[in-house]
C-alpha cells in the first residue's frame, strides 16, 4: 500500500486501488467504476464495496476480532453534555479507526463509543492476530493525546479474540450470537489493558 497511498483523510491513509482486487478507487478511472456502483467500502476505505461482499459468503475462516471502547464513559457523559460527548467519542473512534484501517482491518460496526473490527476477512493476513494486538496497543497509546486534548482522564478497554468463525449474515445475527466475545471484552475491571479473549482454532463461532 505504501507506493499507492495518495491521501490521508481523518488520519486514515487511503490506497489508490482496492488492496484485494486492484480496482481503481482514486483518479479518473475510478469515476467509471463509481458509475458502475463500485466504490470504497465503508468498512475499510482501502477495499472496494464489491470485495466487502465476500465477507458475507458464509465461509468458515480464521479471524481475529477486536473490540474497543471507552471505559466508564457512560458516567462521564452526564458531566460532558451531548456536544462534548460527541466530540470525545468521535475523536476516539477516529483514532481507533486509523489504527485499524492501516493494518487492513475491516470495521464491522460502531456501537456507541465502541468499535468492532475483523482481521483476515476480507483482506487476508497471515499475521492477523499480531496485527490485531498491534492495533490494540496503538488504540491504548493514542489515548494519551486525547487526554491532553480534552483534559479528561480517558481510558479504554480493548479485547482481541482469534479463532475459526463462520462469517455471514452479519447484519442481523452478529451481536446476539457473538455475545460471549463481547462480554469478555467489556471494560469490567481492566481499563487500559488489552484482554486476550481467547484463541481456539478448533471452535467454530457463528458470527
Ligand atoms: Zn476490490
Amino acid at each position: 500500500m505504501s507506493t499507492e497511498a495518495v491521501a490521508v483523510d481523518s488520519g486514515v491513509v487511503r490506497a489508490q486501488r482496492c488492496v484485494i482486487c486492484g480496482t481503481p478507487l482514486s483518479g479518473p478511472l475510478s469515476y467509471i467504476f463509481r458509475l458502475a456502483g463500485i466504490r470504497r467500502s465503508t468498512g475499510n476505505p482501502n477495499i472496494c464495496n464489491r470485495c466487502k461482499t465476500h465477507i458475507d459468503e458464509g465461509r468458515i475462516v480464521e479471524v481475529s476480532v477486536l473490540f474497543a471502547d471507552l471505559s466508564n464513559f457512560t458516567g462521564l457523559t452526564h458531566e460532558l453534555g451531548p456536544e462534548r460527548t460527541h466530540q470525545v467519542v468521535s475523536a476516539f473512534l477516529e483514532q481507533a479507526t486509523s489504527a485499524l484501517v492501516k493494518r487492513d482491518a475491516f470495521i464491522d460496526k460502531y456501537i456507541g463509543d465502541a468499535v468492532m473490527a475483523f482481521f483476515n476477512v476480507p483482506v487476508r493476513q497471515a499475521n492477523h492476530a499480531a496485527q490485531a494486538v498491534a492495533a490494540a496497543g496503538e488504540i491504548q497509546s493514542g489515548l494519551e493525546e486525547l487526554r491532553g486534548r480534552f483534559n479528561l482522564n480517558l481510558n479504554s478497554a480493548v479485547g482481541v479474540a482469534a479463532g475459526w468463525a463462520r462469517v455471514g449474515y452479519l447484519g442481523s445475527t452478529f451481536r446476539k450470537d457473538y455475545n460471549p466475545h463481547r462480554r469478555r471484552c467489556q471494560p469490567g475491571g481492566a481499563p487500559g489493558r488489552t484482554s486476550p479473549a481467547g484463541r481456539d482454532p478448533g471452535s467454530r463461532q457463528h458470527l
